[in-house]
C-alpha cells in the first residue's frame, strides 16, 4: 500500500482508494485484510499527503473508518443493490459530513443508483459523488461489465450538480482497455476517474488482471485527451448546419417509425383474425440478418443497429398485442381496426407508401459517419508501457 502511495505522488492524484473489506462474489477469495489494515491506508495517505477513501458495507465499516479517520467512504456496486444495507449506512452516517461515493448498482437500474443517493443525502451527507462501474451481464463481454453509457448520460440529466466518476478498472477488468474507457468517459464529461494501482499488479491479491503500475499510470493520466463541454463561444456556420440537419433528419427517423408502426399495426389485425402467432421467429431473423448487413454496408455499427431494430420489434410486438387483446383505443387505431383483413390484403398504395419513404431514409444515412464509440464495438487496446 505504502510503496504503491509512494510511487503514485509523482502523478496527478487527488485521492487515494484501496479495499479494506473487499465483497467477493464467491467465499474463498481474498476478502480484504479488515479493519486492521485502516492504519496502514492511513499511513500510506498521510506519507504522500492525501487523503483515502475505501468501501463501506454495513454501520460497523463505518463506525471503523470514521474512528480511524478516513477522509472518503464509498458505496460498493454490491451494496447499492440493496436498499437495506444502503439505509444502515446512512442511519450510521447521520450527523457526519464525510464525503461520500456511491457506486452504480450492479443491474443498470438508475432508479436503485438515485435511490441510494437520496438515502445518503437525507442523512445529512452533503459531498457526494456517483461512480460508475458499469454493469453485470451473462457470459463473455469483451468488457467485464458493461458501460451503458446512457445510464450515467441519464443520471447526469436527472441530478445534472451532482460530481459524477467513472471506474473504468472494474468496467474493462483488464488493464489494456482501461485507457480507452478512461478517455471516453473524459470525452462523456466525468468529473473524475477512479482507478486501480498496484506497484507489482501480477501479485495483487484480487483483481490483478486490471491493474496497473504507477509508471503506467503516468503514462495513463499524461495521455489523455482533455475536452471542454462547450467549445468556442461562437458556433462555426458549418456547426449550425449540422446540427439543423441532425433536427431534419431525427424527426424523418420518427415520422418513419409512425409510419412502420402502422404497418405494424395492420400485421397485428391480420394476425389476430387468422390466429396467428404475433412472434415469427424466421421472419425475425431475415430482419436482423439483412438490417445488421445493410448497416454495415453503410459503415454503421452492426451492434449498434441489431440494438435499435430490438427495441424496434420489441415495440411491434407490443403494439400487436394490443391489437389482439382490444387495448389499442386511440382514435388512430379505431381506425386501424376498422380495416378488415381482406383490406388489407389488397391494399398495395399502403405497403407502397413505406418502401418510398423508407428509401429516403437510407439515402441520408448513407451519408451520415461511422460510429466509433457505440457499446459492443471493440475499444482500441491501449499499451501503457
Ligand atoms: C472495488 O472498487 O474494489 C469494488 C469492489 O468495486 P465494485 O463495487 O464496483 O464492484
Ligand atoms: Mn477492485
Amino acid at each position: 500500500m505504502l510503496q504503491t502511495a509512494v510511487q503514485l505522488s509523482a502523478y496527478e492524484v487527488t485521492l487515494i482508494r484501496g479495499g479494506v473489506w473487499k465483497p467477493r462474489t464467491r467465499p474463498g477469495s481474498f476478502e480484504g485484510v479488515g479493519g486492521a489494515a485502516l492504519v496502514w491506508l492511513k499511513q500510506a495517505g498521510n506519507a504522500v499527503g492525501l487523503p483515502v477513501a475505501t468501501e463501506v458495507a454495513k454501520p460497523a465499516h463505518v463506525e471503523a473508518c470514521l474512528k480511524a479517520g478516513v477522509d472518503v467512504l464509498w458505496i460498493g456496486a454490491r451494496t447499492t443493490t440493496s436498499p437495506f444495507a444502503v439505509q444502515e449506512i446512512a442511519d450510521a452516517l447521520r450527523g457526519m459530513d464525510t464525503p461520500v461515493m456511491i457506486k452504480n448498482p450492479m443491474s443498470p437500474d438508475i432508479e436503485l443508483w438515485i435511490g441510494a443517493i437520496e438515502r445518503i443525502h437525507k442523512a445529512g451527507i452533503t459531498k457526494i459523488m456517483a461512480v460508475h462501474r458499469g454493469f453485470s451481464t451473462y457470459g463473455e463481454t469483451l468488457y467485464r461489465n458493461q458501460p451503458i453509457w446512457r445510464i450515467p448520460i441519464e443520471l447526469r440529466r436527472r441530478l445534472p450538480h451532482l460530481p459524477l466518476i467513472c471506474d473504468p478498472s472494474h468496467i474493462c477488468g483488464k488493464q489494456r482497455y482501461v485507457m480507452a474507457v478512461a478517455q471516453q468517459a473524459i470525452d462523456l464529461l466525468f468529473d473524475g476517474l477512479m482507478i486501480e494501482v498496484h506497484c507489482a499488479p501480477r501479485s495483487a491479491l484480487s483483481d490483478s488482471g486490471q491493474q496497473m503500475t504507477p509508471a503506467q499510470y503516468g503514462r495513463l493520466i499524461r495521455k489523455l485527451r482533455h475536452v471542454s463541454s462547450s467549445g468556442p463561444t461562437q458556433l462555426p456556420e458549418i456547426m449550425k448546419l449540422l446540427r439543423k440537419e441532425i433536427d431534419a433528419i431525427d424527426d424523418n427517423v420518427i415520422a418513419l417509425l409512425a409510419k412502420r408502426m402502422e404497418c405494424v399495426k395492420r400485421i397485428g389485425i391480420w394476425k389476430r383474425n387468422h390466429n396467428v402467432s404475433l412472434f415469427q421467429p424466421e421472419r425475425w431473423e431475415r430482419i436482423l440478418q439483412d438490417r445488421v448487413q445493410s448497416s454495415e454496408r453503410r459503415h454503421l455499427s452492426g451492434s449498434f443497429v441489431r440494438n435499435l431494430f430490438e427495441h424496434i420489434h420489441e415495440e411491434a410486438l407490443n403494439i400487436q398485442g394490443r391489437v389482439r387483446s382490444g387495448r389499442s383505443s386511440s382514435r388512430r387505431n379505431r381506425g386501424v381496426e376498422a380495416f378488415t383483413a381482406e383490406h388489407f390484403e389488397n391494399d398495395r398504395r399502403v405497403s407502397g407508401q413505406c418502401d418510398v419513404t423508407e428509401l429516403d431514409l437510407r439515402g441520408k444515412a448513407k451519408n451520415s459517419s461511422p460510429l466509433s464509440w457505440e457499446e459492443g464495438t471493440c475499444a482500441p487496446d491501449v499499451r501503457l508501457d
